[in-house]
């Protein structure tokens, strides 16, 4: 009589708990390096890229923000296939278009307080 196995592989390649559901980098992230639980828009990185690597060492919490913006960097389009948005990779152009935007909003309240 095998013990059943308390977790599986699923279509992505995490290893999930049988009973929860839950990922078990999640799980190992929260209780041995967070203590304490994810919050919302926290993920658990594997650094070396393999899902099934669940070392502590491997695991990482970053916003999913930051993640998405790994990935993007590592793989450039990886936020489209993965149907997320990387804020943190913006083209240079919308850069530039901030930053004009910005310094005139500066000049015109720097005008505004010369009235008068
Ligand atoms: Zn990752």
């Amino acid at each position: 009589m095998g013990r059943e196995k308390k977790t599986f592989v699923d279509s992505k390649g995490y290893v999930r708990f049988r009973d929860s559901g839950k990922g078990v980098h999640r799980w190992l992230a929260e209780k041995h390096i967070l203590h304490r639980r994810l919050r919302q828009g926290e993920v658990v990185h594997h650094r070396d890229g393999n899902p099934l690597n669940n070392d502590l060492g491997n695991l990482q919490v970053m916003t999913a923000d930051a993640h998405n913006e790994l990935h993007e960097r590592r793989s450039p389009g990886w936020g489209r296939r993965h149907g997320v948005s990387v804020p943190g990779v913006v083209s240079e152009r919308a850069l530039k278009t901030l930053i004009r935007w910005l310094l005139i909003g500066l000049l015109l309240s720097w005008l505004a307080s010369q009235g008068g």
